[in-house]
């Protein structure tokens, strides 16, 4: 029975998942539990027969045939599920794996295997979670091009933001760790930092602050640097600013933003070791697979594999990816 299924290692996929039925019963257990609500937008039906197979299901209201993949990522692929879930577990595992290996690795050629990574990380992103809230510190990074610049100084006081012609702007947004403390004053982790990574048209007040008021929690404290593109958010928030300019890293209040920077500087180890860099147009679904990676790094494979599955109602076709 699919409740009782535990895997932890790649070798226990293998045994978990002997075939094409196990892992749908699976993933229907997770998408739906002991329900069956049609998976069709324009359909309310909550009753469907099973097919002998164990795979496919008929809506008893529309009629419709579907199956516990439909309407996920994972739809209208004919490869077997059991190499989209090792895909999965692949890229959790690696600090990024390029198509190229993943070909190598699932038997697949790399233009599927590329597919697959595209699909997973949009599915990666597709969380639908709450905002940040607490301690939230806030920076931009730049990928790409050639230039080694530190970002610093690509950013001009009062300016609107600049286009950054073979630089694509990310911007990050973190809640940091948020503690308790035992008897002997030792700090606890109680909740592990959790980040969100947007890639920007520039770094302009335009382009950044929506995103900030639309995720990050009102009343919050927020920290960033003391670019121009910040000014004006104290109305919502409790907004630290920490003056890199001036080279400091803490401000007087204590705040600082040195949180995020360990973070970026594994986004760029990732993406140093993929064999072919990301173009703007990609950059997104990867900033979705760090952050994923990042936030839910604490659990292990079998949780994040249901995070996924319970957020998987995200379809992205080839037509789109190549568009
Ligand atoms: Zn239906």
């Amino acid at each position: 029975m699919p409740k009782d299924i535990q895997f932890k290692t790649i070798l226990d996929l293998v045994n978990v998942f002997p075939n094409e039925k196990a892992c749908h019963e699976y993933l229907a257990y997770q998408r739906w539990g002991d329900e069956m609500p049609c998976p069709y937008k324009d359909c309310n039906g909550d009753n469907a027969y099973i097919f002998k197979d164990g795979i496919r299901r008929k809506c008893t209201c529309c009629k419709r045939i579907y199956t516990a993949k439909t309407g996920t990522f994972m739809e209208a692929s004919k490869l077997p599920t059991i190499k989209w879930i090792m895909a999965i577990y692949l890229v959790l595992h690696k600090k990024g794996i390029s198509s190229v290996q993943l070909g190598k690795d699932l038997g697949v050629r790399q233009a599927t295997a590329w597919f697959m990574l595209s699909r997973i990380r949009e599915g990666l992103g597709n969380e639908k979670d709450e905002q940040l809230e607490g301690n939230v510190v806030s920076d931009e990074t730049f990928c790409g091009g050639r230039n080694k610049n530190r970002h610093r100084d690509k950013k001009v006081k009062q300016s609107q933001g600049r286009s950054f012609k073979d630089k694509t702007p990310v911007l990050g947004l973190m809640q940091t760790n948020e503690y308790s403390y035992d008897e002997n004053g030792k700090p606890i982790i109680v909740k592990p930092s959790r980040v969100k990574c947007f890639v920007v048209a520039n770094t302009g007040a335009k382009a950044i602050q929506p995103i900030v008021r639309a995720n990050v929690k009102a009343g919050s404290d927020f920290t960033s640097d003391e670019w121009s593109a910040y000014n004006g958010l104290s109305d919502t928030y409790n907004h630290q600013v920490v003056d890199h300019g001036r080279g400091q890293y803490m401000n007087d209040a204590g705040y600082t933003s040195n949180a995020i920077e360990g973070f970026w500087g594994q986004c760029k180890r990732s993406i140093n070791g993929i064999y072919v860099k990301p173009t703007r147009k990609h950059l997104q679904k990867y900033f979705y697979e760090f952050a994923f990676r990042h936030n839910y790094r604490n659990l292990g494979f079998q949780s994040q594999m249901n995070i996924i599955i319970s957020n998987m109602e995200c379809r992205l076709k080839y037509k789109d990816l190549v568009a």
